[in-house]
Formats: structure tokens, sequence, C-alpha cells
């Protein structure tokens, strides 16, 4: 039984609270955010008062201590932005509360994403007694409980990784974000980098692209750009020779996202305008949609799995782990599309797994070092089903 404060209320944020509050699990709920409006809205769209609502500026430690010495939460739950990842690491620290993400940290005046800054906190985690939980959504967060179950019942050795991300849903829009526009554009316009012989290979963005199938879809091409959870499952699992990650954009997202780019909007650095301080692409994420607003007229699925080459008892194999999940099925049942529902129901359900006590240790830990049956377990009945294919062409 556990007191939990969420922290952000976005897109994914409105699905943690829906499948939180649904949980008997967590005795009392708190959803806090820096636009207070926007989790009384959550909240009395779930109901029956089982939600409390606060308003906190993430940013200041002050502020989330001051939060958490009234609420006392045991578990934070941290779906705000990347950018406050160690503020609320610290105040948990400082507060006694265990603590779980989707995202790692990201400096505001880098796009630079590694889990140095996190793992550093691993003695401060330990010495207290209390559980961090990194990267708990999709990807990261399935992809590597999909690699460490791929790694315990069907592999001795993994030596090849492919995490292929495919969002084949058409939301009507020119061009939009499926979330946070900040995030999702300095993650796809910096280089692409991926593990090879136990160096990173650096390229230019978007250079390795090829077509790929995607089961209940078909072919899209697909690119291959760095994404965070390749850091830690390489170093988890140090048999891997080779490890990436394949994204799929349409040429329409990617012409918008070379404009975008050539006139400076998705520049992070402080302008002048009209006398005042503006960044760019934060400007600019004000005006392109809001992606918690795409759900209404999203169609189509988004597949994402991790295709595996290795042995097993002497004999080289190939397994294909993915989750296929609906656009409208995910809107119909929360109000958000897909992305913001297959990030939001791994991060709910980490919390679940640390609740019941499924999950625990002293430390700073990747999902991939916890037991992921108990996680696979219920995956699938909380909306997103899971299918193993063995001994096929993966293609990569
Ligand atoms: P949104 O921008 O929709 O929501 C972010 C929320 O955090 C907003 O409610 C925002 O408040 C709040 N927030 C921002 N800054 C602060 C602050 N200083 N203090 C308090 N609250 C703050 O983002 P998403 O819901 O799309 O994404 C949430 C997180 O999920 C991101 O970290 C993203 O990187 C991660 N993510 C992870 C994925 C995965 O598979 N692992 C996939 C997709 C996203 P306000 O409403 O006032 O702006």
């Amino acid at each position: 039984m556990s007191k939990v404060l969420i922290i952000g209320a976005g897109g994914v944020g409105t699905v943690v609270a829906q499948k939180i509050a649904a949980d008997p699990v967590f005795t009392e709920v708190m959803l806090a955010s820096r636009t207070k409006s926007k989790c009384d809205a959550v909240a009395a769209a779930i109901g029956g008062d089982r939600v409390q609502t606060a308003q906190v500026d993430a940013d200041s430690v002050p502020q989330l201590c001051e939060l958490m010495r009234s609420f006392r939460p045991d578990l934070v739950v941290n779906v705000a932005l990347p950018y406050q990842d160690l503020t609320i690491m610290d105040a948990c620290l400082e507060c006694g509360a265990n603590y779980l993400d989707t995202a790692n940290y990201e400096p505001r005046d880098e796009a630079h994403f590694e889990y140095s800054w996190q793992w550093a906190y691993q003695d401060r985690f330990r010495e207290k007694g209390l559980t961090a939980i990194l990267g708990c959504g999709f990807d990261p967060g399935v992809t590597a409980i999909f690699t460490a179950y791929a790694a315990k019942h069907h592999f001795d050795e993994i030596h090849y990784l492919d995490i292929v991300d495919c969002n084949a849903g058409n939301h009507g829009m020119a061009f939009a974000t499926n979330f946070n526009p900040e995030i999702n554009i300095r993650e796809v316009t910096q280089k692409g980098r991926y593990y090879e012989d136990g160096r990173w290979v650096v390229t230019e963005p978007h250079e390795i692209h090829r077509s790929l199938n995607y089961p209940g879809i078909g072919e899209r091409e697909s690119y291959v750009i760095y994404h965070e959870e390749l850091e830690s499952l390489v170093k988890n699992y140090p048999t891997i020779r080779r490890a990436r990650f394949w994204m799929t954009f349409g040429e329409e997202y990617l012409t918008h996202l070379r404009v975008i780019q050539n006139i400076g909007m998705a520049r992070i650095d402080p302008i002048m305008y009209n006398g005042v301080e503006i960044v760019p692409i934060q400007f600019l994420k004000a005006v392109l949609p809001d992606p918690k607003s795409l759900g209404a007229n999203y169609h189509g699925q988004t597949s994402i799995g991790c295709r595996i080459r290795g042995v097993k008892d002497g004999r080289e194999r190939t397994y294909y782990i993915y989750n296929n999940c609906d656009h409208e099925k995910a809107y119909a049942e929360t109000g958000t599309q897909a992305v913001s529902f297959t990030t939001g129901v791994p991060a709910a359900l980490g919390a679940s797994m640390w609740a019941k006590g499924l999950w625990r240790g002293a430390g700073v830990f990747n999902v991939e070092e916890f037991d992921p049956d108990p996680f696979l377990a219920e995956l699938g009945r909380q909306g997103l089903p899971w299918v193993e294919r063995f001994d096929i062409d993966l293609e990569v």
C-alpha cells in the first residue's frame, strides 16, 4: 500500500494518472504540475475524488520538498520533462521518497542524452535505501524489458539488438510531434549513433536508413537514430556486439524538420526578439499542435519491438518481440493518442511493480535490471499486448 505523487499533467501524465488511480495498490494519489488547472481537469475526468492535485515548479527543489513534506509520498513518478529529472531526484533524496521516470536527464542548453548524470546518484540512493527506476516508458522502458525477457528465457548470449519503432498513425495535420515538441525535435535532429564492437559509431542525422516490414502495417522507411536505452543495454548485456535503434519517419515529416532546422527554429540557444529573450524551439512549441490534442483524429497503429540475434544451447537463433498499439483504441480508453498511451501505461505499471515489492532495491536502476516476468505478465491486461516470433528473417 503506497502513496504516489505524479509530476507532469501532459499527454503521458494523463494516462499515468488514470492507470494509477485504477490500481488499488495505491492508497493515495496526487497529480502535481506547473499548471494546476491541467491537473484539476485530469482529476475531474477520473472522478470520485481519487486524485488530489497541486501546483509545483519541479525546477525548484525547495518547492518540491514543501509539497513532498506535506503529502509524504512513498514514490514519485516523474512524467514532467527530462530537464526536471535531477531536481526531482534531489527532492526524493531529501524527503525520503522513491523515484521513477520515463526519459533520461537532458541539460536545457545542450541536446545531449546520457545516463551519467543520473547514474551519478547511485551511492546517494543506495545509502538512503531508496529505489530510483530510470526509463520506464515504452522506449526506453518496454524495449529494455523485452530485451531482459529475451535474455532470461530465449538466449544464452545476445549478439545483435535492433530496436524498431514505427508510428504508422495519421493525425491529419501537416506537421505535429507525438510528444512534447521541444524534446522530440531535439531528439530526432541530433546525429545518429549506434554501438558496434565496443565503440560508438556516429553518423550524420538520418544517414543510415532502409525499409523495414512492420507486422500489421507493412513497409516503412526506418532511420538509425540515437536512443538512450542503447547506453544501458550494452552495459547490462556485455555480449552485445551491435545495438541500433530504428525509427520511421514520413517524407513530409522530414521535409518540415529540414525547413525548421534550416530557418533556425530548432535552435536551443536564447535570442533577443523585441527586447525579450526567447528560445526559438520553445517558441515553436507554443505554435505547434499540442500532442495531447492529436488523439481525436488519429488513425492507424504504432509498432515497437526488439529484433534480436544470438545463441541458445549452441545454436544461432533470431527473435522478434513487439507490441502494436492502435491510436483510436488508446483515445477511446484514455482520451490520448497511442504515443502517450504506450509511455503512460508502462510508467504506471512500473510504479505498481515497485509498490507491490516486485521491483525493489537500494540504488539507481534501469528497468532491465529488474525481473521482466511480472511486468510482462500484466502489460497485456493493461492494454499493451505483446507478440513473439522465433527464427524468422529479421531484415536487419
Ligand atoms: P507534455 O509536454 O505534454 O507534458 C509535460 C508536463 O510537464 C506538462 O504538464 C508541463 O506543464 C509539465 N512541466 C513542464 N515543466 C515543468 C516544471 N518545471 N514543473 C512542473 N511541471 C512541469 O509532455 P509529454 O506528456 O508528451 O511527455 C512527458 C515525458 O514523457 C517527457 O519527459 C518525455 O520525454 C517522456 N516520454 C517518454 C517516452 C518513452 O517511451 N520513454 C515517449 C514519450 C515521451 P505545463 O502543462 O504547464 O506545460
